[in-house]
């Protein structure tokens, strides 16, 4: 039945006689209809409703036949269209084990108001694909380029495998680490071990993360389907033909492994380097394909005895390999999907956060999301109730240091990057500390307290202002936001407060008593605001403190975001003379424009009237 979810019964109805006067309109060819039973044989996996089969000649001569399909929520989704009587699975790209062809992203977005040219437009695409199979040019290209769909449509049941390693070459040895639910292939024992730990903890009773040996053998080119290897020695052959390297490696793999080895092989595809995995099973007591029972690897030897020829024959023998997926959880595809330049250069970089809290948390989550490699928290503060709504941490963090707290939920979150807390206060990390302090990229305070930052200022000249500190606060109600950054050049940050930390530039004003300059000026004064208005604050600064990892500017700099006025005003403040002249004398940027949203009368709407007179 027509999906109620969809455009209902009648919505169905509709796009399916649009669909068909369109066919008839567009069509040289003639078509019909499909029966149920035919479209239930054909497509067994699929949930198709309906279904017409159109002809078509080829360039080469001969006839061959499309079908237009379309699922119960249509005209929601696109019309799928296949091959009829195709070439099976895997022998032309785009084209499914049952004859679908892949025409289209699997998010494409179509208009479902106008059905009957989105089918039009999608047999037409089809034809044009089949040509360009039948001239046979785009068959290497796409699988190779696309080497990953084609993999996963290969891949045996539900092995899945996650990679931390880095995706490129040269072929070389790996460790695999192994529970009952999940694989994680890394570089090294040391990778793995820090990783596994900073997710799980450390292992009960001093026990070590026990690893494996597995390896990546790095292809010069993505490899066919008719390459995809289906038994040991298949995975050897490819290995020889790649190069001596990859041979040798496999041939050491068999040598030190004791059990199935995990082969991952990587190559560059279109829009990327992409890994997929194979796993040995010539070593496991499992049942073949011709139903005998599989030796032990080493039967006969003694342990780590079995000469290398024996264990590379064993090992890459005719028992079929697995065929994995692989799940890349490397720091260059969490940061950006392997897109985003910045990400190897923000995971090389140190920063310490001073002040873990509505502020501070806020930003420091943006910067471990954005892919810092280390991050330090600092706060001597524990987490009470009223935090909780502008802060990152909640319950069950209540009664505990913040910076601890904030650290070792980011680390779990994260674990290739290296989180730590410190309870300690600013005054305190300037004494003991002095060795994070230099050797951060960015310090980021975001204390709310004069006497804080004005001694972090401090250190921060007399030791010569080698990297740069950034200072962020926010104003009462959360009417303006600040973000200082002091550099190498230019004012500090005393050069722009007064002596008490109120300063000289404000954004706005309130009559007196009404509102208190929450930060940096000293004490625990209160202002009601929450994380909605706080929220474009922490961005401004998060977003300086990005600029400041990236650009390396030098010079001491102000960036400020102001509220929209109306807010300013609700809450009894003015925006200050020198706010006010700032703005006139340039853009502030940041502003927010509002326009109304009109309605016309769209198809849609046209649609819900309709609808609703009917029902
Ligand atoms: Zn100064």
């Amino acid at each position: 039945m027509p999906n109620p979810a969809g455009f209902g019964e009648l919505g169905f109805k509709k796009a399916v006689l649009q669909l068909e006067a369109r066919l008839r309109e567009a069509l040289p060819a003639p078509f019909r209809r499909l029966s149920s039973h035919e479209i239930g044989a054909t497509y067994r996996q699929r949930r198709f409703e309906r279904g017409w089969r159109i002809d078509m000649l080829c360039s080469d001569g001969e006839a061959r036949q499309i079908d237009l399909l379309v699922s119960p929520a249509f005209p929601l989704g696109y019309p799928r269209t296949a091959l009829v009587d195709g070439p099976g699975q895997l022998v032309w790209p785009h084209v499914e084990h049952d004859g679908i062809l892949c025409l289209l992203p699997i998010m494409a977005e179509v208009d479902a108001d106008d059905p009957g040219s989105v089918a039009i437009h999608l047999i037409g695409r089809s034809a044009r694909l089949i040509e360009d199979l039948l001239k046979g040019e785009i068959i290497e290209r796409d699988f190779r380029e696309e080497f990953l769909t084609y993999w996963f449509y290969a891949r045996d049941a539900k092995f899945k495998i996650t990679s931390i390693v880095d995706p490129g070459g040269p072929s070389r040895e790996l460790r695999a680490w192994r529970d009952k639910d999940m694989v994680i292939v890394g570089e090294s024992q040391e990778q793995l071990e820090s990783w596994l730990s900073r997710r799980f903890g450390n292992p009960r009773g001093n026990k070590r993360f026990h690893t494996e040996p597995a390896g990546l053998l790095w292809l010069s080119s993505p490899p066919l389907p008719a390459d995809y290897p289906h038994n040991g020695a298949d995975l050897l052959a490819l290995a020889k033909k790649e190069s001596d390297e990859a041979y040798s490696l496999l041939i050491d793999l068999a040598s030190k492994a004791q059990k199935d080895i995990i082969v991952l092989m990587g190559a560059e595809g279109r829009g990327g380097s992409g890994l997929i995995a194979t796993m040995t099973t010539s070593g496991r007591k499992v049942s073949s394909r011709d139903g005998k029972i599989q030796e032990p690897l080493s039967k006969g030897f003694a342990p780590n005895r079995m000469p290398k020829e024996v264990a590379t024959l064993r090992t890459y023998s005719a028992a079929p390999v697995v065929k994995a997926e692989v799940s890349r959880a490397d720091p260059r595809w969490i940061h950006g999907r392997g897109k985003d330049a910045r990400s190897m250069r923000l995971l090389q970089k140190t920063v310490t956060f001073v002040g873990c809290g509505s502020v501070g948390s806020s930003v420091a989550a943006k910067l471990v999301r954005a892919g810092v490699g280390n991050c330090h928290f600092v706060d001597p503060e524990d987490l009470d109730w009223p935090n909780l709504g502008r802060h990152e941490l909640g319950a069950d963090s209540i009664g505990k240091n913040k910076a601890l707290e904030l650290a070792a939920k980011f680390q779990r979150a994260f674990p290739h990057l290296a989180i730590e807390g410190h309870e300690v206060s600013a005054q305190a990390l300037i004494d003991g500390y002095r060795e994070l302090l230099e050797s951060s990229d960015l310090v980021i305070s975001a204390t709310g307290s004069w006497s804080a930052e004005g001694a972090l200022n401090r250190w921060h000249l007399v030791n010569g202002r080698k990297k740069p500190f950034l200072y962020g606060w926010t104003e009462s109600y959360g009417a303006a936001g600040h973000a200082v950054l002091i550099g190498a050049d230019g004012g500090c940050l005393r050069c722009g407060i007064g002596g008490t930390g109120v300063p000289h530039f404000l954004g706005c004003h309130w009559p007196e008593g009404s509102a208190t300059i929450e930060e940096p000026a000293c004490g625990n004064h209160f202002t009601p605001y929450g994380a909605v208005e706080l929220g474009f604050v922490n961005d401004l600064i998060s977003e300086t403190a990005l600029r400041a990892l990236l650009e390396e500017s030098t010079l001491s700099h102000h960036r400020i975001w102001l509220a929209p006025i109306q807010r300013i005003k609700d809450s009894g403040g003015a925006i200050t003379e020198a706010m006010t002249q700032l703005a006139e004398r340039e853009n502030p940027g940041g502003q927010i424009w509002e326009r109304e949203w009109c309605q016309s009368d769209c198809p849609s709407c046209s649609f819900a009237r309709e609808y609703r007179s009917v029902a």
